[in-house]
């Protein structure tokens, strides 16, 4: 099973509509509503490869159980902690070719919450061979509950996928617990080392920076440019084919599922880079965020050009 972590989950609104204005009523008669946060559309990625799949973070009130039901529909296995507080809700409002987003904070996780989490996790990654974490924390858990996660799952032996930015990437790497895959964009990868990063070069330079020298995989996602890859020691350009792009956001996600699973399956070196990557090029091609065609993987494996460009 993998286990996929998403600390704070969102059920996702999408309003469509021709117009929107303010300070006046809008009708929407076009709405959908699923249950949303990075690391649930990692987990239906993995569902439509087929993979085994529990989901864990914090999930609570009403909008809590509505996400408990849409992930059951979905065959994937509940191992959300219960909370006090509400889940959130995030609205996108798509109008007039734009899109208009209302994100609430979420829920503030108490101490005793948090600590049922982590107590139950060592019992829950008994079941899994692979972690992913992704996304922001909740309000109320401090910067270094990633690092927590991180040690828990190092100590089971369950390698640990980390799709984070800012302040909670750099906590994680400075912490001594090191993820075994991480998967900054170039923003994120530049943000981490405060530098710009524009050039081939510059990226594969920072690569080399000690901050990764723990790291088995670094994965730098350059939208369609593909990806510079990081492999312990080696460094690999991976081309991504010419798609018609209908919508790219998720694709992120995407490649960690890839990743994920193609870990669970054994998968290594440049069959491992190509399988992965693979996912956000398909989800890319699909206008619903974190959804792939598995008919089309391996297509897309096939399609995907990887060279080693360094020792
Ligand atoms: P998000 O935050 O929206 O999940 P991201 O910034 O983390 O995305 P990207 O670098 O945009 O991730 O995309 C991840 C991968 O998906 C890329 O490395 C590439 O393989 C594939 N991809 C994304 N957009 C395209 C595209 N337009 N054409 C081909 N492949 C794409």
């Amino acid at each position: 099973m993998i286990l996929t972590i998403t600390l704070n989950p969102s059920v996702d609104i999408s309003y469509k509509s021709d117009s929107f204005n303010q300070d006046t009523v809008n009708r929407i008669a076009d709405v959908s509503k699923t249950a949303g946060g990075k690391g649930l559309n990692v987990s239906r990625v993995l569902k439509q490869l087929e993979a085994e799949v529990g989901a864990a973070g914090f999930l609570g009130g009403n909008l809590g159980d509505f996400i408990r039901s849409e992930i059951s529909l979905l065959g994937i296995y509940d191992f959300f902690t219960e909370i006090q507080g509400e889940t959130r809700n995030c609205i996108a409002v798509i109008h007039d070719e734009k899109q208009t987003e209302i994100l609430e904070g979420g829920p503030v996780i108490a101490k005793k919450e948090a600590e049922l989490f982590l107590e139950k996790l060592p019992e829950n990654l008994q079941q899994a061979n692979v972690v992913t974490i992704s996304g922001s924390l909740p309000k109320g858990l401090a910067n270094d509950f990633y690092e927590k996660i991180i040690g828990i799952a190092n100590r089971n032996g369950t390698p640990v996928l980390l799709d984070t930015k800012g302040e909670l990437l750099a906590q994680a790497l400075g912490s001594g617990n090191s993820p075994y895959l991480i998967k900054p964009n170039q923003e994120e990868l530049a943000d981490l080392l405060g530098e710009k990063l524009t050039t081939e070069r510059q990226i594969v330079e920072a690569l080399n920076s000690i901050l990764f020298a723990d790291i088995p995989w670094v994965v730098v996602t350059l939208g369609k440019n593909g990806a510079l890859v990081k492999h312990n020691n080696a460094v690999y350009r991976a081309t991504a084919p010419k798609i018609d792009a209908v919508n790219p956001v998720g694709s992120g996600d995407s490649v960690i599922a890839g990743f994920a699973a193609g870990i669970a399956r054994h998968l290594a070196g440049e069959e491992l880079i190509k399988y992965g990557l693979s996912m956000g090029v398909l989800n890319a091609m699909q206008a619903k965020t974190g959804q792939i065609d598995p008919e089309k993987v391996d297509w897309c494996v096939r399609q995907i050009q990887v060279e080693r460009i360094l020792k």
